[in-house]
C-alpha cells in the first residue's frame, strides 16, 4: 500500500523563507499515523496492570507470576523509550491528542515545556492550554520525589519478598504483604494525583526534572494517568484498610 502524503507544513506568513521548514528528503522518517501511535501507547501501558496483576493477585504457580512480572517490569522501558521518542514530536504530553505535523516553533496552538528526563533536555510538545498543567505536574513531582519514590519502592520490595518466600513454600506474609503494598501505593499515586493541585505552574522556564521513569507519562498522556492513579489509589487504599480493619 503506498504510503499516504505528507501533510503539508503550516508556517505562518511572517517566517522568512529561509527559516521555513525544507520538504522531508525521500527517505527520510516520515511523521507515524495517529491511530498506530495511539494503540501501540495503550499496548504499552497494558504493561503496567498485567504486571500489577501477576504482582496483586499472584496466580498459582506463584514463582511464575513472580517471574513472568519481573521479566516484563524490566523489558518494558526498551519497548517504551523507544516509544517516548517518537511520540514527543506528535502528541499533546497532557491529552494525549494528535498535534499538527508543523515544527512546534511555527505552530501558534501548541507550545513545549522543557523537561530533563535521564540528564537530557527534552522538549515535549503540548497544546497551548495544556502547558500549564503539565508543568504544575512535574514540578509537584520534583518538589515531593523521595517520599513517592520511598511509597512506592518500599513496598514493592517487600512484596517481591514476600512473593519470592511463598514461592519458595513459605506463603504465610503474602496476605498482609500485598495489602500493605496496595494501601502504601493506592496513598502514594494518591497523594502524587492530587499533590499537583497544590502547586502552581512554574514562573520561570527552567527545565523540569522527571524524577520517575519518563516513558510512563507519554503513553496514554499525563491527564489520563492522574486519574487512573486517583481511580485506582482510591480503590487500593479501600482494599487495604478492609484487610487490615475489615
Ligand atoms: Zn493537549
Amino acid at each position: 500500500m503506498p504510503a499516504p502524503p505528507e501533510p503539508p507544513l503550516a508556517v505562518s506568513p511572517e517566517v522568512s523563507p529561509q527559516r521555513r521548514p525544507r520538504p522531508q528528503p525521500p527517505g527520510a522518517r516520515r511523521a507515524p499515523v495517529g491511530w498506530q501511535l495511539q494503540a501501540t501507547g495503550v499496548l504499552l501501558f497494558l504493561f503496567i496492570p498485567l504486571v500489577l496483576y501477576l504482582f496483586v493477585r499472584h496466580p498459582e504457580p506463584v514463582a511464575v507470576s513472580l517471574g513472568a512480572g519481573i521479566v516484563l517490569m524490566a523489558g518494558h522501558r526498551f519497548l517504551a523509550r523507544p516509544y517516548m521518542a517518537r511520540a514527543i514530536p506528535h502528541k499533546c504530553l497532557w491529552c494525549n491528542r494528535m498535534l499538527s505535523a508543523a515544527m512546534p516553533a511555527f505552530d501558534a496552538a501548541t507550545l513545549t515545556l522543557d523537561l530533563v528526563i535521564d540528564g537530557q533536555l527534552t522538549a515535549a510538545r503540548c497544546c497551548a492550554a495544556h502547558r500549564a498543567p503539565a508543568a504544575r505536574c512535574f514540578r509537584f513531582l520534583g518538589m515531593a520525589r523521595l517520599p513517592l519514590r520511598l511509597g512506592i519502592f518500599a513496598p514493592l520490595l517487600l512484596l517481591l519478598a514476600a512473593l519470592a518466600a511463598a514461592a519458595a513454600g513459605h506463603p504465610q506474609a503474602l496476605p498482609a504483604a500485598t495489602a500493605l503494598f496496595q494501601l502504601l501505593v493506592g496513598l502514594t499515586v494518591s497523594a502524587a494525583a492530587w499533590g499537583i493541585l497544590l502547586v502552581r505552574a512554574p514562573a520561570e522556564q527552567t527545565p523540569l526534572p522527571v524524577p520517575f521513569p519518563a516513558h510512563n507519562f507519554f503513553l496514554l498522556g499525563v491527564r489520563s494517568l492522574l486519574w487512573i492513579f486517583r481511580l485506582v489509589g482510591a480503590w487500593w487504599i479501600v482494599r487495604g484498610l478492609s484487610f487490615f480493619f475489615g
